[in-house]
């Protein structure tokens, strides 16, 4: 450090994923886009490696007046905007609760937000070993530690056990603990947990000795799953105690494709109306003491596309054709791989599959010197499935198998 301070985090020379895909980037402009398999976007791309854009959602953006660009929006958001999160989060259920939201930007904003609220400087957060890596970087960005619990067991099964011994643990250090669980479509594996892995969270949580602040990222929902299907946790925060706080972080990047707008929401499911105007108090301020507040053109567009029944059906159905092509290219991913004896880590739907294996950094390194771009875990192998054809899926996932079956 020179001028800058590291305040206790390790800041790299260029964030991991954007270096990745810049180099990816390159090798297409030199090589040809036939000629390499680009796995690293967090975005969906065509079978021609151009980015899928909701052509309904351009045709709101088109209807925008200059006012909708330039104005200030309000720190929570417009209200059709709020109106339109609580549709997006929580679909035709109607919470039996508290309902109250800030926007952010994007669903990142919503992870730094939960965590500069509702824990203290020093305090560890807690998720799941595969996890997106930006949530250590944020968690360590703002002074606080990261523990994870095992996702999955040695069967491929939610690790219940190791989610109750981490809760334990922590409960007797700490009076509270917010806990991230980013389901359905689970960043970097695809997994969602199951009506049955729901119910045992529940149980566990309810034995807390201590308050849990249950962070739900739902980045990826409108990519999981029939719209109903994916939603059918929701009536089950029912059964959680008093003790419990239910925060959701929204990603309208994913949903409506609009990556760059830079719009998202933090939006809590409280017992009290207490809790539930404190979450209100406690993410404004927090809202205008960092980005101050969010895109309002992005605003106007969610607002127009949900108040507009006949817009939304059709935003869904362009989206729904995209998802069945995600999933599509999932499954063709782990089966190209099953054919060679390889497993991937437990694979519903969404963005990405990731392979297990130590040797992850050697493997992806080898892999780029073939022009075949995925990212190296510290335990494995993130390849995304939004980012490739199905057939580069095939190739890539064939490529990656025979490298871990080298003796
Ligand atoms: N959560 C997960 C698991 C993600 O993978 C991402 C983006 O990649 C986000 C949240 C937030 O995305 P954004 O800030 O673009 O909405």
């Amino acid at each position: 450090m020179i001028f800058a301070k590291e305040n206790g985090r390790t800041i790299p020379a260029e964030d991991k994923v954007f270096a990745l895909s810049g180099r990816a980037k390159a090798a297409i402009a030199k090589y040809g886009k036939e000629e390499v398999i680009n796995g690293t976007v967090g975005a969906m791309l065509d079978d021609d490696g151009k980015l899928v854009v909701l052509s309904s959602v351009m045709e709101a953006i088109r209807t925008l007046a200059p006012e909708d660009y330039a104005e200030y929006a309000p720190i929570t958001g417009t209200p059709d905007f709020k109106a339109a999160i609580k549709e997006a989060v929580f679909g035709d259920y109607e919470p039996k609760g508290y309902v109250n939201m800030c926007a952010t930007p994007g669903g990142t904003g919503s992870i730094t937000s939960v965590i500069a609220n509702y824990s203290e400087p020093g305090d560890t957060i807690l998720t799941h070993d595969w996890c997106w890596a930006n949530y250590g970087n944020i968690c360590r960005q703002q002074g606080r530690n990261m523990e994870t619990f095992r996702f999955f067991d040695e069967e491929g099964r939610f690790d219940i056990p190791s989610l109750t011994e981490k809760i334990r643990e922590l409960s007797a250090r700490q009076s509270s603990i917010v806990l991230l669980i980013n389901t359905p479509a689970h960043n970097p594996t695809g997994y969602s947990l199951s009506d049955e892995d729901w119910k045992k969270m529940i149980d566990v949580i309810n034995q807390a000795s201590c308050q849990v602040i249950l962070f739900l990222d739902i980045a990826y929902i409108d990519y999981a799953g029939d719209e109903k299907e994916v939603r059918s946790f929701l009536p089950m925060l029912e059964d959680l105690g008093g003790h419990v706080l239910t925060v959701f972080g929204y990603s309208a990047s994913k949903t409506l494709t609009a990556y760059g707008m830079r719009l998202g929401a933090i939006v809590c499911l409280a017992k009290t109306e207490e809790i539930s105007d404190e979450f209100r108090r406690v993410s404004e301020f927090f809202a205008r003491s960092t980005w101050s507040n969010c895109n309002r053109s992005a605003q106007t567009v969610m607002g127009k596309i949900y108040k507009d029944p006949e817009l939304l059906a059709k935003v869904n159905a362009e989206r729904a054709g995209y998802r069945d092509m995600l999933l599509a290219r999932g499954k063709a991913f782990e089966a190209a791989l099953r054919e060679e004896g390889v497993a991937c880590v437990p694979f519903v739907a969404g963005f990405f599959v990731t392979i297990e294996t130590p040797r992850a950094a050697e493997i992806c390194k080898r892999l780029e010197e073939q022009n075949i771009f995925t990212l190296a875990l510290a335990r494995g192998i993130r390849a995304s499935v939004a980012s490739m054809s199905m057939e580069k899926c095939v190739k890539a996932a064939k490529a990656i198998a025979a490298m871990i079956n080298e003796k």
